[in-house]
């Protein structure tokens, strides 16, 4: 059966896989043949013999957070000893420091904080709007445009139309994780259904901001879950398409790490292998997202998580793009991840050594210039350390 859907697949017009057919696929599917299939899918909507990176930064502006999902080690509740919010100044060096290595966007992302009023968003984005004009900002996850909201009494909308109108570009997909409730609501019952997550995103995506798609794996689930997730994200990308706007740049997909949070401590002494995602079964997701998501054009490696190895065997079974350096990173490294930061020269060798030319993008997927970078070409200074107030 998994035989006739992948030939189907691999066929001139192949027919949209339908969820059934993704989870014979994810399930049955010979290892070897599934990537190559996804290979071939990826060359005919990305024909170039490239792979693209983003050399940006990731901002974590605060770890205050009400929303205590049980698998993120970063936030702490109001009041606690470690709790801190960066100032428009720190944030603005650690934008210059991304200028000095050609940098083009940062992500900014960070807690639920209740304390911080809506001014406190839209005087950030005007600041660094003014103080790093050539920067793109994409800021903020669904979830914390839903906190803004509250403590605003605005509407997203609202709130979503403001920042726009204040100067950011985009609105990451974090905090999408797993949008199948059953799943969702026992991770992090606080962050509410499936449908907030997609609304507040086609609301993004109606202003014209910039959007991604993420996917975190790995919580016990089964591939049926996990192919329902990719559903609601093809659907709302088809929604996209038919209202003429581009939705969705990219699918962003990683394991969820164990360590350190209350989701690994819950599931302490379960048989591994059920949660998060090893190698095989991380390349497996690429190959079926990208047979599965035929309106939308980048799938993306992720690197942090999986490590630069297994993010190269996955530009080799279906993913185009290889994620960006971030230079820093503290929400999935809290809870195990080593790595934080790929220096260009990383990315452009692992890109290359997989038969590939690496090229340069921005926040659009929009490809720039790219000089091939030598061994002492760049060098990221350490994160300045945290202020806890
Ligand atoms: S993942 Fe985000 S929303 Fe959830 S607790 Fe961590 S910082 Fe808060």
């Amino acid at each position: 059966m998994w035989m006739k859907i992948l030939n189907e697949q691999r066929g001139e017009n192949p027919p949209r896989l339908t969820v059934e057919k993704a989870v014979i696929l994810y399930e049955n599917a010979d290892f070897n043949l599934l990537r190559q299939a996804a290979a071939e899918r990826r060359r005919k909507v990305n024909p170039e013999a490239e792979v693209t990176y983003l050399i940006d930064r990731n901002v974590n502006y605060t770890n205050i957070c009400t929303i205590n999902c049980q698998f993120c080690s970063f936030y702490r509740p109001p009041g606690h000893s470690e709790n801190y919010t960066q100032s428009y100044e720190e944030i603005s060096q650690r934008v210059s420091e991304l200028e000095a290595v050609d940098g083009v966007r940062i992500l900014m992302q960070g807690g639920v904080n209740p304390d911080l009023p809506f001014e406190w968003y839209t005087n950030l984005i005007k600041y660094l709007r003014e103080n790093h004009p050539q920067i793109a900002l994409d800021c903020f996850s669904p979830i914390e445009i839903e906190g803004i909201a509250e403590v605003s009494e605005m509407t997203t909308l609202e709130v979503l139309t403001q920042l726009k109108k204040a100067g950011m570009h985009g609105l990451p997909g974090g905090g999408a994780e797993m949008l199948v409730d059953d799943v969702r609501l026992d991770i992090s019952p606080k962050k509410g259904s499936a449908d907030n997550w997609l609304r507040v995103m086609h609301e993004a995506q109606s202003l014209g901001l910039t959007t991604s798609a993420t996917n975190v794996i790995g919580f016990g689930e089964e591939s049926i879950h996990r192919v329902r997730h990719m559903e609601r994200i093809r659907i709302l990308q088809d929604e996209a398409h038919a209202n003429e706007w581009r939705g969705f740049t990219s699918f962003i997909a990683w394991p969820v790490q164990l360590e350190n949070n209350v989701f690994g401590k819950r599931n302490r002494g379960r048989n591994r292998i059920e949660l998060g995602a090893g190698p095989t079964e991380y390349l497996r997701h690429i190959a079926i997202s990208r047979l599965f998501f035929d309106n939308i054009e980048h799938i993306q490696a992720s690197w942090p998580t999986m490590g630069l190895g297994v993010a190269q065997m996955a530009i080799l079974g279906g993913a185009d793009d290889i994620g960006s350096t971030m230079m820093e990173e503290n929400v999935v490294s809290a809870s195990g991840t080593e790595k934080t930061c790929a220096l260009e020269l990383e990315l452009q060798d692992t890109v290359s050594r997989a038969g590939f030319k690496p090229r340069r993008r921005d926040s659009d997927y929009v490809l720039l210039e790219t000089p091939l970078v030598g061994q002492d070409a760049q060098t990221f200074p350490s994160p300045p350390p945290i202020q806890h107030i």
